[in-house]
């Protein structure tokens, strides 16, 4: 089987959980620290402030910005659940913008979405590929909203040279099989002194000082276990984000003028660091989505589905008092026609011609 996602752990991976072991210091301490550091110099920010998920830097980041109910938050309609949650979460009211056919919010859309309660805009960096920062910071701009860049899937992506997470508040996953995998844990990237102070203490319950509080926190540390998978993971994430792209790159060769399938679109300027490569499966190919997955399964090859649906296309959230969501006419269509297919840093250049082969054949015979 040629998988979706593998990860794979080396020797400094066990040389740095071994160091955790022998230290006793279990949670919150001189490996978080060195991640922080690390990921600090990836994105290019001053501050970066690891905490135990990605939903928890979204949940972080909109509570450091003061985002509460009765303000309203604009997102992605075609993203990972944990997006929408963590608005929820904060008691704020979530309204959406539509996406383009590179699966990032309309900036159009976006603008089109705010209104006087909005006080903050999520775009997300789907698969890897960075929205269009220098059109929604200009809308984020001209309305003086804050600007939240869920980045859970986008180590190391960029626009004109600047980093993901570095246009807003940067919120990261090192959820197990993200581009830089721990298990779990997440991190916050910003300038802002005063904001990264403020997710510092919501972090380790508003403590600034032993058992003295200065505002209602949580808990959201890092176990040093995590931050020592972690860590490795970072210091080899370009040489692994390049074998991405030259993977994405092979498919893209191969793939390229089928009828009905179409491949990532990548634009000058923007860096995809393609922790997914997502095709569209459109209603010209000969074959729909789903055939095309589980056909591509019986050749040994496996695909992924993210995300089957809108993420309000469920009861829990159609029927939610905060969720105002209505028609998103270009995310439904992709929620039926996207497909991943192997992407990841150890797939040889034969495998990646395996899934070229079976997905051409599969499309060419029916
Ligand atoms: C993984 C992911 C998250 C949440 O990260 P966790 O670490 O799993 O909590 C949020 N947004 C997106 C787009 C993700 O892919």
């Amino acid at each position: 089987m040629i998988r979706l996602n593998l990860v794979r752990l080396g020797d400094e991976e066990e040389r740095l959980a071994l160091e955790v072991i022998r230290s006793g210091r279990l949670t919150q301490g001189p490996m978080v620290e060195r991640l922080e550091s690390a990921m600090g110099r990836l994105v290019g920010t001053r501050h970066a402030i690891a905490v135990n998920s990605g939903t928890a830097a979204l949940v972080a980041a909109l509570q450091a910005l003061g985002v509460e109910a009765g303000s309203e938050v604009v997102t992605s309609p075609f993203t990972f659940v944990a997006t929408l949650n963590a608005i929820l979460e904060v008691g704020a009211t979530a309204r959406f913008a539509d996406i383009l056919d590179d699966f990032t919010v309309d900036p159009q859309a976006l603008e089109a979405a705010i209104t006087p309660r909005t006080s903050a805009v999520m775009p997300v960096h789907l698969y890897g590929y960075p929205a269009d920062m220098s059109r929604v910071t200009a809308v984020t701009n001209r309305y003086g909203v804050a600007l939240i860049e869920d980045a859970a899937q986008a180590h190391g992506a960029s626009v004109d040279g600047k980093n993901a997470g570095a246009f807003g508040v940067g919120c990261f996953s090192f959820y197990a099989t993200k581009n830089v995998p721990a298990g779990e844990g997440g991190a916050i990237t910003t300038d802002d002194a005063a904001l990264a102070e403020r997710v510092r203490l919501l972090r380790n319950h508003g403590m600034r000082r032993r058992y003295e509080y200065e505002l209602a926190g949580h808990n959201y540390r890092m176990p040093e276990l995590c931050a020592a998978i972690a860590l490795p993971q970072l210091q080899k994430l370009e040489e692994r984000n390049e074998r991405r792209s030259r993977n994405a790159a092979r498919l893209t060769e191969g793939l390229v003028g089928l009828r009905g399938i179409h491949v990532p679109t990548v634009v000058p300027g923007r860096r995809h660091v393609f922790h997914h490569y997502t095709i569209r499966v459109s209603e010209e190919a000969p074959l729909n989505r789903d055939t095309l997955g589980s056909a591509l399964a019986e050749r040994h090859v496996e695909t992924g589905v993210y995300y089957p649906r809108v993420v309000f296309d469920h009861d829990c959230y159609r029927n939610h008092p905060n969720v105002l969501w209505e028609p998103m006419p270009r995310a439904e269509r992709l929620a039926r026609e996207v497909l991943s297919l192997p992407v990841h840093p150890w797939l040889s250049d034969q495998d990646v011609d395996l899934v070229i082969d079976a997905v051409r054949s599969l499309i060419s015979a029916a």
